[in-house]
């Protein structure tokens, strides 16, 4: 396997331009003549297929929920970035590159994320065009607020509201190509496995989750827009329906997975209350603008919040890193609010919270503009803690919401199988080992609206491509071997729930490949993995039948995925002997507690080739930084 980027030469602020230029063109007339699988409908999904269709090629979109409108971006709480620059205040297009790489710990390629960047202004443009109600100043200029790695306000956003509203513009605009007829939309259908024919993606098997029907499609290329797999964590703010069934059978058929342990953990979440949670929710970064975060000055200080006067509590971010306080980014926030409970000082039952409190705010600002500003996240924590936070600080603390790592793509977007494009969280892409709040929706989007549309052009008219259909024999077994997997999944009827095996396996996940990391732990995870995968193929109880709605089956197979891409995400983060963003290895410290990467020996991007019945293989593409000069991340 050989990872070619193909990242064009020239100048950083011009590579995406040429690039444009050079790249072929398909005619509108033979635009006609071809078919793009787009699988996923959330904001990469959604805007490649519309943009795509609205060029001319026939799109098949697919999704497994029951409409479009309702991917996991539809979650998104707090907002999208773009170098703007409305608020006067200092930032370009070169500062939000400059800031994503460095947030990234310098684990992403440079001309990739430059190009996000760029286009982050047109995306804006776009949505407003589309009618996507961005908060406005009174005087009618787009709103902004600051997320966590900045210090520039330039996070756009709808209350906390902005994925859903994001999704949908882009809804809309697939809405009206399903209308002119450019788009068949397939809801509810679940890729079960993508079909290579002469070393090429072209085409995808999938489940009708509603008749159980196995079937196949054919197209010239597919794009593969399925989401994150960051509930290979059993508990974490994702919806429960994210899975990375589509791109891990992609990685079996010889997709390149890059930097599979680059896994990101959120600060501002609520706590786990119990074994008996699924889900853990979100409180968005946002909050962070006017909440303040702090734990008691002294170990098992049980007083309630308000008894707890000023000098005795330690406002821990703003204290280590003064330039940014609270907005440090989520990898430095979460493992300080980790320091803190590990050492007796966080608040709440089994002393595993940090107080985010909003009492200065509301003081300084009246609570209408608190309410106005987060309304739906504050009634959000209220329904589900029982505390009101405009008089109780809330409580919050780190937990799994984002994964960096995905299938590798070229500077195109393009997977190593050819063909096979890769978009949004789906791919390895642009933040490095630690994502910017408010970074995943710009990336989706530029994926979808503004590179795709080009890139796919230039692969197929600089590729040859037989005719085919359904019906070539390849389409033929792989559906059965999709119908094989099925009836073994239904035929084990063991003893054990899948959610029991799934929440044992996330369990493992965390402790041993969570917020911190080490040699002992991870090899401990690599032992027990395939012993909780052996006893999930012997003793599994996945009731009912194929050819009906089966939520136990469609988790099933989720799961199965889940246990063969934990152990390769473990043997990631053990081969991985530096920290790096999200990349805490114990071992690899700063003695002030900070991430110690080590350049001079793994300054790439790891990308990982699976080899049947054998240990995967590992290749690097190096990442070289010629604008962002390597140096050890400082928000002090
Ligand atoms: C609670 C929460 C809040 C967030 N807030 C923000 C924020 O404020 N700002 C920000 O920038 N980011 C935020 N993020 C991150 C961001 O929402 C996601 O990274 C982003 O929306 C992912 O978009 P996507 O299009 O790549 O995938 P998704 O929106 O996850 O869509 C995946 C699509 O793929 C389909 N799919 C998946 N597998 C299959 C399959 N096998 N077969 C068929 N279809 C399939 C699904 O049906 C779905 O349509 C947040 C994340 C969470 C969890």
């Amino acid at each position: 396997m050989e990872l070619r980027a193909g990242v064009p030469d020239g100048p950083i602020e011009t590579k995406w331009e040429r690039h444009r230029f050079e790249m072929k063109l398909v005619n509108p007339a033979n635009k006609r003549r071809y078919t793009v699988i787009v699988v996923g409908s959330g904001l990469a999904g959604a805007s490649a297929a519309a943009s795509l269709a609205d060029l001319g090629y026939g799109v098949l979109c697919f999704c497994y929920q029951d409409s479009p409108r309702r991917a996991h971006s539809i979650a998104a709480q707090g907002g999208i970035n773009a170098a703007k620059n409305y608020q006067n205040d200092g930032d370009s297009v070169f500062r939000l590159f400059y800031d994503t790489v460095k947030g990234g710990d310098f684990r992403a390629r440079e001309a990739n994320v430059y190009r996000l960047a760029e286009l982050s202004v047109n995306i804006i443009d776009q949505c407003v065009a589309q009618g996507v109600p961005f908060a406005r100043e009174y005087g009618g200029s787009l709103a902004n607020r600051s997320f966590g790695g900045a210090q520039v306000s330039r996070t756009f956003y709808a209350r906390g509201q902005t994925g859903q509203q994001l999704l949908l513009g882009a809804y809309q605009a697939l809405e009206r190509q399903v209308g002119l007829g450019k788009v068949r939309m397939f809801s509810r259908h679940e890729m079960l496995d993508v079909v290579l024919i002469d070393g090429k993606a072209r085409g995808i098997v999938t489940r009708d989750m509603v008749s159980g029907k196995i079937e196949s499609w054919a197209a010239d290329a597919v794009c593969l827009a399925t989401g994150g797999y960051g509930n290979v964590f059993y508990l974490s703010t994702n919806a429960k329906g994210c899975n990375a069934t589509a791109i891990w059978r992609a990685h079996k058929k010889g997709a390149a997975f890059a930097n599979p342990c680059f896994t990101q953990i959120h600060p501002t979440c609520i706590p786990a209350s119990g074994a008996h949670q699924s889900k853990l929710t979100l409180m968005s970064e946002s909050l962070r603008n006017d909440g303040r975060i702090w734990v008691p000055l002294t170990a098992g200080d049980a007083r309630r919040p308000d008894q707890i006067p000023e000098n005795e509590r330690d406002y821990y971010l703003e204290r280590l890193y003064p330039s940014y306080g609270n907005l440090t980014p989520r990898d430095i926030a979460s493992r300080a609010a980790k320091r803190a409970c590990d050492e007796g000082r966080g608040v709440g039952p089994g002393g595993l919270g940090v107080y985010l409190d909003f009492a200065d705010a509301v003081k300084r600002l009246g609570e209408d503009v608190i309410r106005e500003k987060y309304g739906n996240l504050f009634e959000m924590y209220e329904r589900i803690t029982d505390d009101n936070p405009y008089k109780v600080p809330m409580r919050i603390y780190p937990a799994i919401h984002y994964t960096m790592g995905g299938l590798w793509v070229d500077y195109n977007l393009m997977s190593t199988i050819p063909g096979l494009h890769v978009l949004g969280e789906a791919n390895f892409s642009d933040h490095g080992a630690n994502r910017l709040g408010a970074s995943a929706l710009m990336q989706g989007l530029a994926d979808g609206y503004f590179i795709i549309p080009y890139t796919i052009g230039h692969f197929l008219a600089s590729t040859k491509l037989e005719k085919v259909d359904g019906s070539h024999p390849e389409f033929r077994k792989v559906e059965a071997e999709v119908g094989q997997r099925i009836e073994k999944l239904l035929g084990i009827r063991g003893k054990r729930t899948v959610d029991s095996i799934h929440r044992e396996l996330g369990k493992l996940m965390w402790d041993h490949c969570g917020m911190a990391r080490n040699a002992k732990g991870l090899e401990q995870a690599l032992a027990k993995i395939p012993e909780l995968r052996q006893e999930f193929w012997e003793n599994v109880n996945v009731l009912g039948e194929n050819e009906e709605l089966n939520q136990s089956l469609e988790k099933a197979g989720r799961v199965a995925d889940f246990l063969e891409l934990a152990e390769l995400l473990c043997l990631d983060a053990l081969e991985r002997q530096e920290s790096c963003g999200g990349h805490f290895r114990e071992e690899y410290q700063t003695s002030e507690g900070e991430a110690l990467r080590d350049d001079a020996r793994f300054c790439y991007a790891a990308a990982w080739e699976h080899v049947e019945g054998s240990r995967p293989k590992r290749h690097e593409e190096t990442l070289t930084f010629e604008h962002v000069h390597l140096t050890q991340r400082s928000y002090k």
